[in-house]
């Protein structure tokens, strides 16, 4: 019964699912034609989904408005199409010598002159199922470096965004053949249906709890998995650090997307005696730079009412229990979705803020006494996706970074790990597995097939029976 409230459940997608397997079948007798693109052909089709990007710059603005109540447009120029059409332009770059075989050693006393490497092989047909918060990023983004790795890709966008998703489906027609890129937009059925279906890789973006549903699914058919799922990404402040620039990096990131982010700061750890100085440089940077932050344009819609009511709930259940709640960034605005910041400062243990991930703006600043304990309060968690560490003594930040485990982490500033085309991204353990972005995702949606070429005065047939005189030879 809870599934039926979910958008998407009374969808009849029936259609949707003939039309995902005739498209996956069509691209998979496709990729049997023609296993293995050349280097200009990859650049080609990058070159074309940054054309693609550029071109529909309105269009991709307003389904973004349109999905979320509100969001802003320089915002959704810079990740949602700028960030993609430049990490295309960088593996089309880069692309010659990812494309290269990876030479290894082969000892000549038994191989003789035998060339050994690896060659990094198109894996085939890839799925994609993406979140409904970066609804281009997380879709177009991957399918840079699917396509750079030569590989088919068929992509199916979130339930929750159907302007983005509609406006996906008609850019990808337009700009690539069916049996190259296409977009499957349904409801729940469809999304159910998606990773049963025989891949030769599967990327799925989203939450642990489903992320767990698709790789169980995927598990069936023995198709490679790469998650890229949430969690709590803490900042930790250290006492030299609780300044105007480092608050406004933290505060700021939770304000990108309205915490909406995967890589957003969801908790902020703070030296005990310097809880009022980041409070007060909190209350600072919204009250100067962004007095009317939640009605105003760069403040991001929550997604749906549901989820809305579930962020108010969490900050209810904080002020129940007595929390300090610093409200910032004015009123908010209902039929927008658009909700101001709130600090929950020194909160009482056991809140749903602490336990689950907040995805919203709400940022806990919890005071620590002791560093190392502090990073044991970390680890004895879920491994996060980001983790964040300010301080200005290099040592000290190295010291943070040897004693935390997460799948990406910064220095003095948030989430750029993310922004990077050239830095692989990705989680560990609750927060994922595996990469995209640059080399890491080229590799990631190739075969790394290990070669061997024979050449002259080997001893290879050692190993082969009747087992005499050679195999003596290599043995002594
Ligand atoms: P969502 O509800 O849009 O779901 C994600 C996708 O899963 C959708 O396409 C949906 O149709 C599909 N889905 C739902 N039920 C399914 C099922 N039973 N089987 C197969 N597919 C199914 O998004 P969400 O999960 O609310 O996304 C938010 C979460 O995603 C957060 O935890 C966030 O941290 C995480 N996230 C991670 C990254 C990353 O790169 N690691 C990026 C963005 C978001």
């Amino acid at each position: 019964p809870l599934l039926a409230l979910l958008p998407g459940a009374d969808l009849d997608d029936s259609a949707a699912i003939a039309e995902l397997h005739r498209l996956h079948a069509l691209q998979r007798a496709a990729f049997g034609a023609d296993p293995h693109p050349d280097a200009a052909t990859r650049q080609g089709r990058l070159a074309a989904l940054a054309g693609m990007l550029l071109n529909h710059r309105e269009e991709i603005r307003a389904a973004m408005a349109a999905d979320f109540g509100s969001h802003p447009d320089l915002f959704t120029d810079l990740v949602e199409l700028l960030g993609i059409a430049g990490r295309a332009a960088f593996a089309a770059e880069h692309l010659g010598t990812w494309m290269e075989e990876d030479r290894r050693f082969s000892d000549p006393a038994l191989y003789g002159t035998a060339r050994a490497g690896v060659r990094y092989q198109p894996k085939g047909v890839i799925g994609v199922i993406v979140p409904w918060n970066f609804p281009f990023d997380l879709s177009l983004g991957p399918l840079v470096e699917m396509l750079a790795a030569g590989n088919r890709v068929l992509i199916k966008p979130s339930e929750y965004t159907p302007a983005s998703a509609e406006l996906l489906r008609r850019m990808v027609a337009e700009t690539f053949p069916e049996d190259l890129v296409a977009v499957c937009v349904g409801g729940l059925a469809l999304a159910e249906e998606f990773p049963t279906l025989r891949w030769d890789h599967l990327l799925y973006t989203g939450s642990p709890a489903v992320g767990r549903l698709v790789a169980l699914a995927a598990a069936e058919n023995l198709v490679p998995v790469t998650l890229e799922l949430g969690g709590k990404c803490p900042a930790i402040l250290t006492a030299d650090s609780v300044d105007a620039q480092s608050v406004r990096s933290v505060v700021g990131t939770k304000l990108v997307k309205n915490g909406q982010m995967c890589i957003s700061v969801d908790y902020a750890l703070v030296p005990r005696e310097r809880i009022e100085e980041f409070a007060a440089h909190a209350e600072r940077y919204l009250t100067d730079e962004l007095p009317d932050y939640a009605s105003s344009e760069h403040c991001t819609g929550i997604i749906t009412e549901r989820h809305l009511e579930r962020i108010l709930a969490l900050l209810e259940e904080a002020r129940a229990a007595g929390a300090r709640i610093v409200s910032l960034g004015g009123e908010g605005d209902r039929t927008t979705r658009r909700l101001p910041l709130s600090l929950v400062i020194d909160p009482p243990a056991g809140l749903r803020i602490m336990n689950e991930e907040i995805f919203g703006p709400i940022l806990p600043v919890i005071p620590y006494d002791d560093l190392d304990d502090a990073l044991a309060a970390i680890n004895a968690g879920e491994r996060p996706l980001g983790l964040y560490v300010f301080s200005k003594d290099t040592a000290v930040a190295e010291h943070v970074l040897r004693a935390t485990t997460s799948g990406g982490a910064c220095v003095n500033v948030c989430a750029v790990q993310g922004a990077l085309p050239s830095l692989g991204f990705g989680g560990i353990g609750n927060s994922g597995t595996g990469r995209h972005h640059g080399i890491e995702g080229f590799r990631e949606f190739s075969n790394p097939r290990g070669v061997v070429v024979r050449g002259t005065g080997d001893l290879a047939d050692a190993f082969l029976p009747p087992y005499g005189p050679i195999a003596q030879a290599v043995v002594d």
